[in-house]
């Protein structure tokens, strides 16, 4: 018995992608792990149908009930009315084998579910059947009245609809495996003064790897030489060729591609990242646990699968004791009906109901630029009321240059040079976008960057450190107010004259006397405008909350047509912003990208992180903008509430439509002359199986 079951275990467990969405496709049901049904293969499911259906055949045919039922006589020899019986009794002990094996299993590890519920029916047909034989082989009364036929069809339908949700929950998790199927298995690396094909495995950070033109990029890397366009949509979800050339950063899993006029190049990438280490296989790792991580509408299926249990038992003894205490029909009846409530009730279709649907949405949002971290927070985006977005990184590019340098009126330092050296020492501890822009700008006027002590990060107002005796602040206007430092009536004005027209303005203080300002320049993103437009037609507020000047904030929410701003918000505040919002029960979601944003991430509903930001604002948020692009937002609302939807629809179709069923294969509707055979409820209950499979297919599109 263990031999089949180990066999379909071995030959279906391909990716572990696979075994997750089998496991939990029985909710808490699932008995042993490892044991569970669900892990064989359809192949073996698909064997299992043919046998089961060329047993059963004989078994219909030469039975007294069908013959007596359609009126045909079938053909007639020695011990042939024995057929059904011998048939019957050996289906049961193989292709009904799995069901009462896995069944037992459920039990004693008490936790019955589909599969003891199914046992349980063929347990009853099978007893049935075979007290009847014995009672016409030593001459009962009973006559020529016969079960198996109704065991063997009830055994084969059960497998054919395992079988279809075996092929479900492979195509469903395939979607993963496509994914990594992406990465090749060689590439071409440099070896002396040659290239030599070798596998992926054995390429090793800082090796040379050619990529060529049509070719997939196995490794991620910087390109040290070539130019070419590169499709990174696997990555981002979009579909723009993005160009590469020397200095650029490349990722494994993307193409390098024609363009439009049909010219390609090769690159020659230097290998930073390989195999485990590659973002993509970060990616694809995130969605893996992302769905293993329960949704809430999981643990309803769940629970749902839990008393249904129940409920068909009580169902099934109140049919019992109800046709009995009757007495208007006979056992045959009784038993037929008690059979029948128990297979119909099988929470077949509701183990596969949301596993399904979270299968194909997870691998769906990836392709398509979004990257669920939290099932829970996803499900939440559908009735998101409130949209907040961080300006700086998040709407803007963030990737700033330093447009200009002004020496302050009383400033004692006039060389701007000099004052760029300055701000360049400080800044050169931080991670924030503004200190790039500035160390970079320093970098390019080959300036010395000397050395700075004591460094600290004011948390969204600049940076502070020690340059050799002088103690220099970098940061906001806000921290001349701060420190007590004056700013002439020249200064403010070029200040707010730079804030009106989008830039962000950094003041330069030493040893407590303001010495100069720095214009800092940032771009809009260009969908940024279009994701307000989409959010406000799905009637959702949106609204800006930045660290940055009012003036700057007023600036680009106006360019962007969003009305609620809240600027100058240090990292503190825009959390305490993001709570006083959730105070009347909307449901907040922040969309951010810095260290910065890190607690207004985590006390939002739903988190959104731009991908490009920092780790800290990742791992804070539930879903990631991979292409850090804004309309994903909106995207991940769309499918929030699709999902919603069709998990909705398929919890009713799986386990609502025993509210009808039950009643139906209890005799219920007896007066109005509907019965339902064993057979036909099995046939009903796979059919519900097949419509919550449909069901989710259709996610797909
Ligand atoms: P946003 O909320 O728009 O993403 P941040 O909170 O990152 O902006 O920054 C807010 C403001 O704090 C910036 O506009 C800048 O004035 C100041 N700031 C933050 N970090 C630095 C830094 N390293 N150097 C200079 N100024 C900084
Ligand atoms: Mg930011």
């Amino acid at each position: 018995m263990v031999g089949e079951t180990q066999e379909g275990h071995n030959c279906c467990v391909t990716g572990s992608d696979h075994q997750d969405v089998g496991e939990r496709s029985h909710g808490d049901h699932s008995g042993h792990e490892g044991h569970d049904h669900s892990h064989h293969d359809p192949a073996m499911f698909k064997k299992q149908v043919l046998r089961a259906t060329a047993l059963t055949i004989p078994t219909v045919y030469f039975s007294h009930t069908v013959q007596m039922l359609l009126g045909y006589q079938a053909l007639s020899f020695p011990l042939s009315s024995y057929i059904p019986a011998v048939l019957g009794i050996v289906m049961f002990f193989t292709s009904g084998r799995i069901f009462l094996t896995t069944g037992w299993q459920e039990i004693t590890a008490r936790k019955p579910g589909m599969m003891a519920l199914i046992a349980m029916a063929l347990v009853v047909a099978f007893g049935y059947s075979f007290a009847l034989t014995v009672a016409e082989i030593i001459g009962s009364p009973i006559g020529h009245m016969d079960f198996w036929w109704e065991l063997a069809t009830l055994i084969t339908i059960m497998l054919v609809g395992h079988w279809i949700e075996m092929s479900a929950v492979l195509q469903a998790s395939n979607a993963l495996g496509e994914l990594q199927n992406l990465l090749p298995d060689t590439a071409e690396v440099l070896s002396g003064k040659n290239y030599v094909t070798m596998p992926v495995i054995r390429i090793r950070a800082g090796d040379k790897v050619v990529v060529r033109p049509g070719s997939v990029i196995a490794i991620d890397g910087i390109v040290l030489s070539g130019s070419a366009k590169v499709n990174e949509s696997m990555l981002t979800g979009e579909a723009a060729l993005v160009d590469k050339s020397k200095g650029s950063s490349v990722f494994a899993g993307t193409v390098n591609s024609l363009d439009s006029d049909l010219k390609a190049g090769s690159l020659v990438i230097e290998a930073t990242a390989t195999g485990a280490n590659t973002a993509f296989s970060q990616i694809v790792k995130m969605v893996d646990e992302a769905q293993k991580s329960k949704s809430k509408t999981q643990r309803l299926a769940d629970k749902a699968a839990g008393w249904l249990f129940y409920v068909a038992i009580a169902s099934a003894g109140l049919t019992l004791g109800y046709w009995l205490a009757n007495g208007t029909q006979d056992v045959n009846f009784v038993l037929e009906r008690v059979v029948t409530v128990l297979v119909i009730a099988c929470p077949h279709a509701l183990g596969l109901a949301i596993p399904l649907v979270t299968a194909i949405t997870t691998a769906k949002a990836a392709t398509s630029g979004l990257l669920i971290r939290n099932r829970q927070m996803f499900e939440q985006a559908a009735k998101i009321h409130f949209v907040l977005f961080d300006k700086t990184g998040t709407l803007t590019k963030g990737s700033r240059g330093v447009a200009a340098i002004e020496p302050a009126t009383f400033s004692k330092i006039k060389d701007v040079d000099r004052l760029l050296a300055l701000a360049a020492s400080v800044e050169f501890g931080s991670e924030h976008s503004i200190a790039k822009a500035i160390v970079s700008e320093a970098q390019t006027r080959k300036l010395k960057i000397a050395k700075a002590k004591n460094f600290e990060s004011l948390a969204g107002r600049g940076v502070k450190a020690q340059v050799g005796k002088a103690q220099v602040i970098v940061g906001s206007p806000a921290l001349l107010l701060e420190n007590n430092v004056r700013m002439e009536v020249a200064e403010v004005l070029w200040a707010s004259e730079a804030a009106s027209n989008g830039y962000t303005v950094i003041c330069i203080v030493v040893d407590g006397i303001l010495e100069g300002i720095l214009k800092i320049g940032d771009s809009i993103r260009e969908s940024s405008a279009e994701a307000v437009y989409q959010l406000q037609v799905e009637r959702i507020r949106v609204g800006m909350l930045t660290g940055d000047s009012q003036g700057v904030a007023e600036t680009i929410s106006k360019e962007l047509k969003i009305t609620e701003i809240f600027a100058e918000a240090l990292p503190w505040h825009k959390a305490e912003i993001v709570k006083s919002l959730q105070a009347d029960k909307a449901v907040i979601g922040f969309v951010g990208d810095g260290i910065n944003d890190a607690p207004a991430l985590a006390q939002a509903d739903v988190s959104f992180a731009v991908g490009a930001g920092t780790n800290v604002a990742i791992e804070s948020a539930g879903i990631v903008l991979i292409s850090d692009d804004p309309t994903a937002v909106v995207r991940a609302v769309k499918l929030s509430k699709k999902v919603r939807r069709k998990s909705m629809q398929n919890l009713w179709w799986a386990a609502g439509y025993n509210i009808l069923a039950i009643p139906l294969a209890a005799g219920v509707f007896m007066p109005l002359g509907l019965v339902l055979t064993p057979a036909l409820g099995a046939v009903l209950m796979s059919l519900s199986t097949l419509i919550v499979a449909l069901n989710a297919q259709t996610l797909r599109k």
